[in-house]
């Protein structure tokens, strides 16, 4: 085994199943970089940024993503449609195969990296990839141990991660050939058959949604979070597309994180050392912040360019809606390192409501809070899962169902008692439609979102009439700095109100049906939230 680095003794890398003629250890950006650009599986864009194509898949797959049924997870996990069961024999198998796979290479990289900016809760975390751009995204991503904690470094979490190898369904287990299979026991995710470098991430939240409030009484959740001058933190829930990423950066604050991040009794953390950013329409005026990280060791995915040029075309779906960029958190001028800051303050549900039924932004009560985290509404236009390409009602149990290994009611019940203990402030925010629904109104602009969440932050809210949403109940303020009063009210916004009340009966029931399956496991307070249908 040759070990290529610059910086690392050979002897503490030891990892006994890799035999690769050349195994990269712990490359620079530019080495990744470069070596993509050599091998021509990437380009570089004007600004610098390495762009590159992740093949047949550029959204995950939650019907391919499995989870080793054990002793471990057996009884622990609540199996359904995202948690998936398999075999722990075809773990082994497709492991065997996939290092197998990987050792027939000329070469593959490896990264030593962890995630979870709080010490105590801190997992390393070593990748093996099956080309360098993969172990760029793990660089941009993850936190990046110095040269002192790599030193020591001992891995507890390993990802094996090839997008070319494919698995043989009818053998191996799977659903197709492609698949991320995690099992808690060996500690292991393996990932095959796609190149979709969100796989990697989101594979190790999902193990951190099983750890961290299975084992250590710490809330795990699919937000962002940033923080204000006075040090007071929001987070901002929501499903893909919601907003997470495009409202977390922002000029006044610092940013925490765009994703994933634990709350424990006295701290909210980051798990990533990165943002991973939606491209599409992306321009320098309205996101500044995520504009001017794609630069010199940016990933940029499935992206084309203008013609004749290499500025990247960031209106074109040519390949996909879903283009993205993964970036270290301090290409965003203001990022919070290490990411941990005091708990929430103010909490927000971030929607993005196609049907243009919700407020742009509304107060909740406790109980309304809990039925929304319960409910995770969005309407999708397109989104980051292959095959979704046209507008759907999705509800999404803690705003991230597809991540989330336990029963959603245990994150719930926890993040109910967090919001009463530190009394904080719920926010619904729809980032969709007014004027009427997709195909008549149109999406909410952007500053106009970001004025209506400054006012919240700053207190400005405090201080207005709100009158309860006829339907859904939640608390609309009649006066907004930052945005016309006129499009504070949803009803008043629609020319034809007849059909603004016939949608909202609508959507009304999709979410009295969505609720049914919770009903046993929830209490008055909660329940008295549930949205009027007559
Ligand atoms: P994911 O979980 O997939 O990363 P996300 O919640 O981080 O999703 P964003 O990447 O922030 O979602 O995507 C929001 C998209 O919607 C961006 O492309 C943004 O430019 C666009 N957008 C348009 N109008 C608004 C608005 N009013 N508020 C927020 N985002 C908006
Ligand atoms: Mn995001």
């Amino acid at each position: 085994m040759t070990v290529s680095s610059l910086n690392v003794p050979e002897k503490q890398f030891i990892q006994p199943e890799l035999t690769s003629r050349i195994v990269h250890y712990q490359l620079s950006p530019e080495e990744l970089t470069e070596q993509t650009v050599h091998r021509q599986e990437g380009v570089i864009s004007s600004t610098g940024a390495l762009c590159i194509n992740t093949g047949e898949f550029t959204g995950r797959c939650p019907l391919d993503k499995f989870m080793v049924k054990d002793t471990v997870t057996e009884n622990t996990v609540h199996w359904n449609n995202f948690n998936r069961p398999i075999e722990e024999k075809y773990f082994h198998q497709l492991k065997k195969k996939l290092l197998n796979y990987l050792n027939n290479k000329q070469e593959i990289w490896v990264r030593d990296c962890y995630a979870c900016a709080h010490p105590e809760y801190r997992i390393n975390i070593r990748v093996i990839n099956e080309n360098p751009w993969g172990n760029l995204f793990v660089y941009n991503m993850f936190l990046r141990p110095d040269e002192n904690e790599l030193d020591n470094f001992e891995p507890e979490w390993t990802v094996i991660q090839a997008p070319n190898f494919k698995a043989e369904p009818e053998i191996d287990g799977t659903r197709q050939h492609n698949f991320a299979i995690i099992s808690f026991t060996h500690k292991t995710i393996l990932i095959g058959g796609t190149g979709y470098t969100g796989e990697i991430k989101k594979g190790i939240f999902t193990v951190l949604n099983y750890i961290l409030p299975h084992d250590k009484d710490v809330l795990s959740m699919h937000c962002s979070a940033n923080v204000g001058r006075r040090g007071d933190v929001a987070i901002f829930f929501g499903l893909s597309g919601t907003g997470k990423t495009t409202l977390s950066a922002d000029s006044n604050r610092k940013l925490i994180g765009d994703d994933e991040h634990g709350w424990n009794n006295n701290s909210v953390f980051n798990f990533e050392g990165g943002c991973y950013a939606k491209c599409i329409d992306l321009s320098e005026d309205k996101e500044p912040e995520i504009y001017n990280a794609i630069r010199e060791g940016a990933l940029v995915e499935n992206v084309t360019f203008l013609s004749g040029t290499d500025e990247i075309d960031f209106s074109s779906k040519k390949i996909t809606e879903n283009t993205r960029a993964s970036y270290p958190l301090h290409y965003i001028s203001n990022a919070l390192e290490p990411g941990i800051a005091d708990t929430p303050k103010n909490i927000f549900f971030l929607t993005c409501d196609a049907y243009g039924i919700l407020p742009p932004i509304s107060k909740l009560t406790p109980g309304q809070a809990m039925y929304q985290f319960i409910s995770g509404y969005t309407a999708k236009v397109a989104g980051t899962e292959t095959g979704i390409t046209e507008p759907k009602a999705t509800f999404s149990a803690c705003f991230g169902a597809p991540f989330l290994p336990l029963h959603p009611g245990f994150y719930a019940k926890m993040l109910g008692k967090k919001m009463k203990e530190h009394n904080v402030n719920v926010w619904m925010v729809n980032t969709g439609w007014i004027g009427g629904g997709y195909g008549v109104g149109a999406r909410i602009k952007l500053r106009y979102t970001r004025a209506m969440i400054a006012a919240a932050l700053n207190g400005h809210l405090n201080n207005v009439e709100f009158e309860p949403h006829k339907v859904f109940g939640m608390l609309v303020p009649k006066t907004c700095s930052g945005i016309p009063d006129s499009l504070l009210n949803p009803r008043c916004t629609w020319t034809n109100k007849e059909a603004y009340d016939k949608q909202a009966k609508e959507l009304a029931c999709l979410f009295v049906n969505n609720f049914e399956k919770y009903t046993d496991c929830v209490n008055d307070e909660i329940f008295s939230a549930t949205p009027l249908v007559d």
